[in-house]
């Protein structure tokens, strides 16, 4: 069984980006920026907000972090994003999910302009993704796929099974899958929560991809001998015996999935530090493109 280690594999990605960095501002040129708006307290988002912005430092990217009270305004955040929509020295934008109940997720994703969309989610670059066209891709899908790639995980002509369909994993997963490019030419299934026989399907993949958020839910009975497991699934469950008062779980029972598959991804340790190579790559993509340089 092979351990599809996002610690291995991010590492190798940060260290090119790194290198790229290091030979743009050779140049005298400015190295790119990621610009990260935060709201409220959420203790998972500052997790991940500040694993995001500590990476930026590690491989010479500029960030900002932006926050702002729970209770902010919706117009508050559109013009902040208006603002650094017109910052020629911001490449890219997140606004980490979710946001508070008062603001529309839609709108806030669809204010940031789609040059500098680097989490994928703009409904331009979404459009983009399904005609097969250059652009960005969600931060975990673009993810997975670069650890399919790092890992050489030969996909095509597989079945892959996708369980969950959110715009921001599922789908995109399911059209990255069944595109006609080296990391994909699957035959893709995808599921949801009112999938029939959802065991059987999952049975006969050749490549199943866990992203529903229901902790342990993929067990070992439901997957095939020797097929590759993706768990995307990150799922705070209390344990008073854990230091912080609460483990990781992913959504695959992972020792007894473990024991059948050929390759999997650990949680924590897997997709999570890929999703965040991911939007490094993005952010140089913009970069690159806002920049006119080419490599
Ligand atoms: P969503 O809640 O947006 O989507 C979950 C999907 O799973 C939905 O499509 C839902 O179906 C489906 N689903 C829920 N329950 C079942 C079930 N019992 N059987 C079949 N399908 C089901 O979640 P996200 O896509 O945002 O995230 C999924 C998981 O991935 C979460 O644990 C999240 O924390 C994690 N995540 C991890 C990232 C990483 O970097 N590793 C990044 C982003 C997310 P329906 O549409 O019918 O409701």
């Amino acid at each position: 069984m092979l351990l599809l280690d996002g610690k291995t594999a991010s590492q190798s990605i940060k260290e090119q980006i790194k290198q790229k960095v290091i030979e743009i501002t050779a140049l005298g040129k400015r190295s790119p920026h990621l610009a990260a708006i935060l709201v409220g307290n959420n203790g998972a988002s500052e997790t991940y907000v500040a694993s995001k912005v500590k990476t930026c430092a590690e491989i010479g990217f500029e960030s900002t972090l932006i926050r702002f009270e729970d209770s902010v305004n919706e117009n508050v955040l559109i013009e902040k994003i208006n603002t650094l929509n017109n910052d020629s020295g911001v490449d890219g934008i997140l606004v980490q999910l979710p946001l508070p109940k008062q603001i529309n997720e839609q709108k806030i994703i669809e204010a940031i302009h789609p040059s500098k969309d680097v989490d994928g989610f703009h409904p331009v670059s979404a459009g983009k993704l399904v005609q097969g066209m250059q652009t960005f891709i969600p931060a975990t899908p673009y993810g997975i796929l670069l650890m399919l790639q790092y890992f050489n995980i030969d996909t095509k002509g597989k079945h892959a099974v996708v369980v969950g369909r959110s715009n921001i994993v599922g789908r995109p997963m399911s059209i990255l899958l069944s595109s006609n490019t080296k990391y994909g030419n699957c035959t893709v299934t995808i599921c949801h929560s009112q999938t029939k026989n959802l065991k059987e399907i999952c049975l006969q993949a050749d490549i199943l991809v866990a992203a529903l958020g229901r902790p342990e839910f993929v067990k070992g009975d439901m997957v095939k001998e020797g097929a590759v497991i993706i768990d995307v699934g990150i799922t705070r469950v209390e344990d008073a015996s854990a230091k912080k008062g609460y483990r990781i779980k992913g959504d695959v029972a992972f020792d007894e999935v473990a024991a059948k598959a050929s390759a999997i991804t650990p949680v924590p340790g897997g997709v999570g530090l890929m999703t965040i190579a991911g939007l490094l790559k993005n952010t140089l993509q913009a970069y690159e493109a806002r920049s006119g340089l080419t490599y």
